[in-house]
């Protein structure tokens, strides 16, 4: 997003009124302006909670703006909710976004003023969304502005933002998989040097509050991942609960500790050694592409928007879009992984003599004790009238054995 303005007196708006002169009950000024008022405080102003209030800035590097649209979608906590101020322990939010907020132009910039110079009424939060350009590399030109600089006019890009907003902000949270590893703006032979919030911020990085960036990864990420993490954060910004577990990369670790796989829907069929031979057929992907057994990801069991969809659940394969390896290391997309053949080979046999056992086994639950002996009455055909001698015996063997399992 590129905003271009001539050079104006500093602070204004587009309106032609001083944003100081907004008054804390004007119902007409711009909604994240409504309630701001430069303090003279500055010391209180950034203390822990409990507080009342907590703005988000929202900013975009190099994104497609879906991790907006994900959020949107979040249902735990909607964001409305927290927008309204309705959650419990959680402060209302005023949401400054470079693409939903009511303010366009220079009233919107002037909130990053605003947060810069230390004159919001309330912490702030960064939530980064896209990958940060290298500007360096950008020449003459540059490659992302947002507003321009009063003094001299010239634009201010992006990552310039956060370079001057970061330390001051309670926390700097990236969303989405270009935000938190570089993404597809990062792939090989990019002419940008696209890199990831982490990388621009550097190591040893830390929000005013002292908290490391966090990461919330996905392409485009689970809106519900990012309202519960953020939830969580603010939760500890306002002193209620303890930072919770993050992993070693920034992510919350209680969404991103499992591979996805190890909740598929279709993990039973690689257990058994069957496998899709095109997209529509119920069994496992592994075959068709799926990198699920090695990608740290949640959807499975969470869905994409309130419990539903999701990758596997809708027949797609997983690409390993979390991960930091993404695009790159999952090329070429819709391929078969080398290491898949081993494991797809060797579940066919393991799996496959297991599943024909456990056919045996449900044939003979399928049968009440009188059936066994003298077949089933059912007029469907699908019953043979007795089993064999073979299988008596073996289903025999097997009732003797889990008897003995229960004494
Ligand atoms: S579809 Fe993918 S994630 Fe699901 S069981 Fe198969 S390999 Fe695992
Ligand atoms: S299952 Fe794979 S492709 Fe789908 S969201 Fe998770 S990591 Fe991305």
């Amino acid at each position: 997003m590129v905003e271009r303005m001539g050079a104006q007196p500093h602070p204004g708006t587009s309106t032609g009124r001083d944003v100081r002169e907004l008054s804390d009950y004007d119902p007409f000024a711009p909604i994240a302006m409504r309630s701001r008022v430069p303090s003279t405080d500055p010391p209180n102003r950034m203390r822990l909670g409990p507080l009342e209030k907590l703005y988000l800035i929202w900013m975009v590097g190099g994104s497609c703006d879906g991790c907006t649209i994900a959020v949107a979608g979040a249902t735990n906590p909607p964001v409305e909710h927290l927008l309204n101020g309705i959650v419990p322990g959680l402060p209302k939010l005023e949401l400054i976004h470079t693409v939903v907020s009511v303010e366009s132009g220079a009233e919107w910039i002037e909130n990053l003023h605003m947060a810069e110079r230390g004159e919001l009424d309330a912490p702030f939060v960064i939530t980064w969304e896209g990958s940060m350009f290298d500007e360096t590399k950008s020449g003459d030109g540059f490659f992302m502005g947002l507003g321009d600089d009063p003094a001299t006019g010239q634009p201010i890009t992006s990552a310039e933002w956060m370079k001057r907003l970061a330390p001051k902000a309670a926390a700097v949270v990236a969303i989405g998989t270009c935000a938190t590893w570089g993404g597809i703006p990062a792939a090989e032979g990019n002419i940008t040097g696209s890199m990831a919030v982490m990388d621009f911020l550097g190591r040893d990085y830390r929000s005013a509050f002292g908290v490391p960036v966090v990461n919330v990864p996905g392409c485009s990420p689970i809106g519900d991942n990012f309202m519960e993490t953020a939830a969580a954060v603010i939760l500890f910004l306002q002193g209620l609960a303890p930072l919770p577990e993050f992993d070693e990369l920034g992510r919350p670790a209680w969404l991103f500790g499992e591979t996805v796989h190890r909740h598929c829907p279709r993990a039973g069929y690689y257990e058994e050694g069957v496998f899709a031979e095109e997209y529509g057929d119920k069994e496992c992907l592994v075959e068709l592409g799926c990198w699920g057994p090695v990608v740290q990801c949640n959807i499975a069991e969470r869905g994409i928007v309130n419990g539903t969809g999701g990758c596997m659940n809708m027949g797609g394969i997983c690409i390993g879009c979390t991960m930091p390896g993404f695009p790159d290391k999952f090329a070429p997309i819709y391929a078969a992984s080398p290491g898949s053949f081993v494991s797809s080979s060797a579940s066919k046999v393991v799996g496959g003599a297991i599943r024909r056992m456990r056919a045996i086994t449900m044939e003979d639950k399928n049968m009440t004790t009188r059936w066994t002996e003298d077949g089933a009455p059912s007029g469907w055909a699908r019953y043979k009238s007795e089993p064999g001698s073979a299988k008596k015996l073996f289903y025999k063997a097997y009732r003797a054995r889990q008897r003995a399992n229960k004494t």
